[in-house]
């Protein structure tokens, strides 16, 4: 090789730019190759807030547990049989959106004036294609609306009556009123009234449900379901159907799901913030890495680092995310984000004293917490 041809090949960044290339879209008929060795991550969570081992009777525990292992379970089976990671961000959040428990879809919380309305999004890492819907009332699973949005694409937001009348034209299955109401949500609304409660006192924890995905093919997923905060007025909108605020997804550096006081997350614009934060600490380390490579005679590296032999540690990644929710907690935010990245890291961080969440990895990690420290 010509000393101009390496030279020319290690001009810089833009020499740094292509060998992030290999963090983009594999396609699918690649999954021959690489379904013995597939790799793959999935983190979901359910709401973070106050969760004080002493607040939670043994058996709350356990079935919190037990429907966020049945999430996770549901979106690794995709993630197995070799899914992508936006069917097995749906196939995880669908279950988390019929279950009491959480606030979304069934079980979610109720507005000042007392009625249920649901935000949900998706984003495809892969094409950064997005669906979000806020404010919806009759969608079961507000979730397949978002994507039957991002799916139709013509637009990426729809609100209220317009969404409903959109979803009546793609098919998605209704639910009435009494399907979402639920006695705790309604005793919370209630008592929210009558003690003059802020919507984080009556709840002590927020119950958004999400998910974020790598699956086998290397692509990045995020979506996020809700029904807000706790007599919410006013046509309010939170933080998880903006896309960039509570939910966001790009192959180049991870996917996001946040949950929490949205009003922060969106002043923040937390996931895409995370986001764009790793995508350019990749480009300073893999530069890094570069740098330090041995020259040869003539004063050029012996070496060209390249992106697919090159990631982020765990610990490079958590100090972005934990830096991105330390800027919302200074404004006076609570709350929590699940991140996946292209290496594969499922990585939690919350201020608060718990998140509903789990994680599980192609290399053997399965796991459900709730408290910190867990
Ligand atoms: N982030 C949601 C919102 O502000 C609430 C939650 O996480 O439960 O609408």
């Amino acid at each position: 090789m010509t000393n101009s041809s390496i030279g020319t090949n290690l001009t810089g960044l833009a020499a740094l730019v292509l060998c992030l290339l290999p963090h983009s879209v594999s396609a699918h008929d690649q999954a021959a190759d690489i379904e013995d060795n597939a790799t793959w991550s999935i983190a979901i969570h359910g709401g973070a807030g106050t969760m004080d081992r002493d607040k939670m009777t043994m058996e709350q525990q356990v079935d919190y547990k037990a429907a966020l292992q049945a999430a996770l379970d549901a979106g690794t089976e995709v993630l197995r049989n070799g899914g992508t990671a936006m069917d097995a961000v749906k196939a995880a959040i669908v279950p988390m959106e019929d279950d009491p428990k959480f606030n979304a879809g069934r079980g979610a919380v109720f507005t000042w004036e007392g009625a249920n309305e649901l935000d949900a999004a998706l984003m495809d890492g892969a094409t950064r294609k997005a669906g979000a819907v806020a404010g919806v009332k009759a969608i079961k699973n507000p979730i397949l609306l978002a994507d039957a949005v991002m799916q139709d694409g013509r637009h990426v937001f729809l609100s209220g009556a317009g969404a409903e009348e959109f979803a009546a034209g793609a098919g998605l299955e209704t639910a009435g009123p009494e399907w979402f109401a639920t006695d705790a949500r309604r005793e919370a609304i209630e008592r929210m009234k009558a003690e003059q409660l802020s919507a984080v006192d009556v709840d002590y924890k927020f119950g958004t449900v999400g998910a974020v995905v790598m699956d086998q093919y290397g692509n990045l997923a995020a979506g996020t379901s809700t029904g807000g905060l706790t007599g919410k007025r006013w046509g309010r909108i939170g933080d998880v159907p903006v896309i960039g605020a509570g939910t966001y997804a790009d192959n180049r550096s991870c996917a996001v799901s946040a949950t929490g006081a949205g009003e922060y997350f969106i002043r923040v614009g937390v996931a895409q913030e995370i986001c764009t934060r790793l995508r350019y600490r990749f480009a300073a380390e893999i530069e890094a890495a570069q740098a330090s490579v041995p020259l040869d005679t003539e004063g050029f590296p012996t070496y060209v680092v390249h992106g697919s032999e090159f990631g982020l540690s765990e610990g490079q990644v958590r100090e972005e995310v934990d830096a991105v929710m330390d800027e919302v907690k200074e404004l006076g935010g609570t709350g929590g984000v699940i991140v996946v990245t292209p290496e594969g890291h499922a990585v939690f961080s919350f201020n608060t004293s718990g998140m509903y969440r789990g994680r599980a990895t192609s290399s053997g990690m399965n796991e459900v917490a709730i408290f910190t420290g867990e």
